[in-house]
């Protein structure tokens, strides 16, 4: 989401004039966006950190101006400036939109601007955008969570739920595919509740039909879903779209019922791997993975036990693994039974293990057979000889392919025989046995390879 929304922030200042800065660094820039995200514990300390090496360059660079928003934002508010009181902007998840004009009223008023909302002013996806890959989207269903999960900020920083009219989201995937999109990512803090807001629990199984509809239009993924709102319907649409990937992210979190009551996640251990069974009734090679958090507060050895044996029997193609650490402002975080760091630090070894085995069983049967991998990277070398491109499986899976004297480029879709598997990718250097250019748009330059969004955005101010 916070990648998303930092796409949206960079389209918006585009708009109004600025262009990015070669540099990287914030060194030479005027103005330097931080975008936060206040779900990794260690969230707070990189933006304090980063802005305190940002006072010096902006002293010794008048009229540079800082700014500061996403979830640490809204959460901490004015108290950023008081932390940091070089800092000209900050702004909540509620109202990008607004970041232009503040950071205009701050350099004509000549003191730093405040501006958090409560509720959402508009949708991020109502927003220009200046996106990261030229075939490559995500767009927003859903923004915000009606959920109280114990170990969660989310809701108190996004918001509760609300929905984007199917005709909107509709329009926009239209809109990409028209500028070349072959692959899009359906967002939301919980896709399965989405359509609830307007009358229509059976929105999302809709939706992903009528995204089978749109010429062009070569994948569809989606997350998240939550396995309290998942229903049968939304794995029959799954099955029956050929562009909906067959893969499945869904966070489990633990695979005891005692946590998961704890957690206020409203699904038990049987309901969670029912739903495993019947997607992979429906789609036999889909690829499942997962989030699980270790050491919440009053997890017991035999809880741990559970999740270890959810894990066995659930066999993620991988899992996202984390290790709990409270989040003030959240109920978790004041729970009695907190677990010592180093009995949690001990089951996240013993689950990572696990998982890792998995995975790499899991990928090794894939050896010797044919994926279809979207190009999304420029090359690492092999040997000066046997290039190398790296991409997605339909399935979501990492496969770096041996391109030999091939011209392959970003946005390609290539499809290549599996020579060999590692836990957390596949190799296939046997060659190229059908190669699709990327078609691109209308008048369209080559595509850009797809890189992370940095954390910090950064802008030239218009002359
Ligand atoms: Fe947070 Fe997801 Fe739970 Fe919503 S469903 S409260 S976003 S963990």
């Amino acid at each position: 989401m916070n990648v998303h929304d930092s796409e949206r922030l960079s389209g918006l200042l585009e708009q109004a004039g600025y262009r990015r800065a070669a540099d990287q660094s914030g060194r030479e820039a005027d103005l330097v966006v931080f975008n936060t995200c206040a779900v990794r514990e260690n969230a707070d300390n990189r933006l304090y950190g980063n802005l305190s090496h940002l006072a010096s360059v902006k002293s010794a660079r008048p009229g540079m101006q800082i700014a500061v928003g996403g979830c640490l934002a809204q959460k901490d508010q004015a108290a950023v400036l008081e932390k940091a009181p070089w800092v000209d902007v900050v702004f909540g998840t509620h109202n990008l939109a607004s970041l232009p004009v503040l950071l205009e009223r701050a350099r004509h008023n000549g003191e730093a601007q405040v501006e958090i909302l409560d509720a959402l002013a508009h949708f991020p996806s109502d927003l220009p955008s200046r996106r990261d890959s030229a075939f490559s989207a995500w767009v927003s269903i859903s923004v915000g969570c009606d959920n109280s999960c114990t170990f969660c900020i989310v809701p108190s920083l996004r918001g509760k739920e609300t929905d984007r009219r199917p005709g909107d989201v509709l329009a926009e995937i239209e809109a990409l595919v028209a500028e070349g999109v072959t692959e899009i990512t359906l967002l939301g803090q919980n896709v399965n509740s989405y359509g609830r807001s307007f009358g229509d629990p059976l929105a999302f199984g809709k939706l992903l039909r009528a995204c089978g509809r749109i010429d062009g239009l070569d994948r569809v993924r989606f997350t998240s879903p939550h396995p309290r709102d998942f229903t049968d319907d939304v794995i029959t649409a799954m099955a029956e779209t050929p562009n909906v990937c067959p893969q499945l992210h869904m966070p489990m979190q633990s695979g005891s019922d005692a946590v998961l009551r704890a957690m206020r996640r409203s699904y038990r251990q049987a309901r969670y791997l029912d739903i495993i069974d019947r997607v992979r009734a429906a789609m036999p090679h889909a690829a499942i993975t997962t989030d699980i958090i270790v050491g919440f507060p009053g997890e017991t050895e035999q809880d741990f036990e559970q999740t270890l044996e959810a894990v066995r029997r659930a066999r993620f193609a991988s899992a996202f693994t984390f290790q709990y650490s409270p989040r003030p402002g959240t109920p978790a975080a004041t729970m009695p039974d907190q677990v010592g760091k180093d009995v949690v630090r001990q089951r996240y070894d013993r689950l990572i293990e696990l998982q890792e085995q998995i995975s790499w069983d899991d990928n090794k049967r894939l050896v010797g057979t044919d994926v279809e991998v979207l190009v999304s990277t420029g090359q690492g070398k092999k040997d000066a000889a046997n290039l190398r491109i790296s991409g997605r499986a339909r399935d979501g899976r990492l496969v770096h392919v041996a391109i030999g004297e091939q011209v392959v480029r970003p946005g390609d879709l290539v499809t290549a025989r599996v020579s060999y598997a590692a836990p957390h990718h596949l190799v296939a250097d046997g060659g190229i046995s059908a190669h699709r250019p990327w078609r691109g748009a209308a008048g369209s330059t080559a595509p850009v390879a797809r890189r992370p969004v940095p954390l910090v955005s950064i802008g030239r101010r218009p002359d």
